[in-house]
């Protein structure tokens, strides 16, 4: 179930709501209390090293486990899509980036913990001199540099990297 169709009472004043909200707004006809729900922002990173070879990860936590995936995160509230691009890669797979080319954006659903929570993914690409990593066990089985070529969009875990891999690859 989506966020808005937990909520049956007014979280401000208590009155039970006739209908579960829209998908974007909670609106209590009772004390005029609107809550609005958005999507949960998160960031993913291609990157590529020298060689041309390109990082990928095998998902260590449900959604996804076990499928391929461009290491990121979600980007916590009042940092930058850029920071928190940053931060997931060097918490993720241990790399410093030190520079982001912003790729794309697309929607996705995320389903954990019985709600499926809307998402917007904002992909960047980014290239590094150094490919030393050091995967965090709790986000990652195993990581890759992979050829590009040898990946199919298909392989990658959700809709939104299949369709940001296509716009990257340009096919
Ligand atoms: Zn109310």
């Amino acid at each position: 179930m989506r966020p808005p169709e937990f909520f049956h009472h007014c979280p401000r004043c208590g009155q039970r709501l006739p209908t579960p909200p829209s998908d974007n707004v909670l609106q209590c006809a009772h004390c005029g209390f609107r809550l609005f729900f958005n999507p949960t922002v998160a960031v993913a990173v291609i990157i590529q090293r020298a060689d041309g070879r390109v990082l990928l990860i095998r998902r260590a936590k449900d959604p996804a486990r076990g499928r391929w995936a461009p290491p990121g995160g979600f980007i916590d509230i009042g940092e930058t899509a850029e920071h928190a691009a940053v931060r997931e890669i060097r918490e993720e797979v241990g790399l410093e980036l030190a520079e982001l080319t912003f790729l794309c954006s697309q929607p996705n659903d995320y389903p954990f913990a019985d709600v499926t929570y809307p998402v917007l993914d904002l992909f960047f690409e980014a290239h590094v001199t150094q490919d030393q990593t050091n995967a965090d066990d709790e986000e990652v089985t195993s990581l890759e540099w992979i050829d590009p070529d040898s990946v199919l969009a298909e392989d990658l875990a959700f809709p939104s990297m299949q369709a940001a891999w296509r716009i990257w690859a340009g096919s």
